[in-house]
């Protein structure tokens, strides 16, 4: 049996602008720009992570931006919905402010007894704030544009549309360790039972047509893990269940495991260690291109070749 996953390791998803992506999740969210990599599938686009001031997994969206044109994605069933970042209780006016004053559009609901803003990024991913009394691990980032007490507190939950909420939801709670809470309306609420930082997992049930993996929408969701030997026991679950897991991957920061879940959306598992410090100090995450040691003789080419980006800029004042 595998051990119980205790939550979200990373979201990764697909922007288009690099600049006006770090501008948005550093400027106007004040998470960290924690690296600058590469994709190690395409070193011609960068990989961009987002976190918290030590980029602690569970904190951490990660973009490809795709530059070229023609490329933009569209969301439908087999797709994440919405990824929920914790907020503390006592900041939701002040996030309200903010982000009208960025130019954002909120919409404010209540679900399972908590105040929930609902907005969308730049290219159109579904992203939450909810304002709740519930566990973190997330280490503030001194220089953010926002105040420590109201910064985000890492992941809350991601919400996952599915055509049908039995095979993903008895993925969930057969290999995952996680157990149904609630449900409301078409929202199925389940929550990992070793209770991490980021253990919520809703499912919708949808009609909609399935979705186009393209700029605008999330790529894969990762769960955290201890260590490589967990992944290669997942891996076993997945095959004895008929589901198509990739090798287990070196990725730098991690090392991880991929597989489409029964209703197509691509899970990773992903483990806590070596962590973004492997390359950079704390200090220096996020300040120069971070790339693989296999591709390191590769630089001058690949630099040139990568979208114009400047770092992200935070606004003046703030
Ligand atoms: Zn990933």
């Amino acid at each position: 049996m595998a051990p119980d996953i205790s939550g979200l390791h990373h979201v990764t998803a697909i922007a288009g602008d690099p600049q006006r992506n770090a501008d948005f999740y550093v400027g106007t969210l004040g998470l960290r720009f924690v690296k600058k990599t590469v994709n190690h599938d395409d070193t011609g686009t960068y990989h961009f992570y987002f976190g918290d001031g030590e980029g602690t997994p569970g904190t951490n969206i990660t973009f490809f931006p795709w530059t070229n044109q023609g490329r933009d994605g569209h969301f439908g069933a087999g797709q994440t919905q919405d990824t929920a970042y914790l907020i503390p209780e006592d900041s939701v006016e002040y996030w309200t402010e903010r982000l009208d004053s960025h130019g954002v559009t909120i919409e404010r609901t209540e679900r399972f007894d908590e105040t929930v803003l609902q907005f969308e990024d730049p290219d159109g991913i579904g992203l939450e704030l909810v304002a709740a009394d519930a566990e973190t691990d997330a280490v503030p980032w001194a220089d953010s544009p926002v105040p420590e007490d109201k910064q985000l507190r890492g992941f809350y939950s991601v919400t996952l549309a599915v055509p049908s909420v039995k095979p993903t939801a008895e993925l969930l709670t057969e290999v995952f360790g996680y157990e149904h809470e609630a449900t409301e309306g078409n929202r199925h609420r389940y929550r990992s039972a070793a209770g991490g930082f980021g253990s919520v997992i809703d499912l919708v049930e949808t009609d909609d047509e399935y979705g186009q993996m393209g700029v605008g929408t999330v790529h894969h969701v990762a769960f955290r893990a201890e260590g490589v030997e967990v992944l290669e026991v997942f891996r076993d679950e997945y095959l004895e269940r008929g589901l198509r897991p990739s090798e287990v991957i070196d990725r730098v920061y991690f090392h991880a495991l991929y597989a489409r879940e029964p209703n197509g959306i691509l899970f990773e598992i992903s483990t806590m260690e070596p962590g973004f410090t492997v390359d950079e100090s704390v200090d220096e995450l996020g300040s120069s291109l971070a790339l693989p040691e296999w591709v390191e003789d590769e630089r001058e080419t690949i630099e040139r070749q990568l979208p114009d980006f400047d770092g992200p800029t935070i606004p003046e004042g703030e």
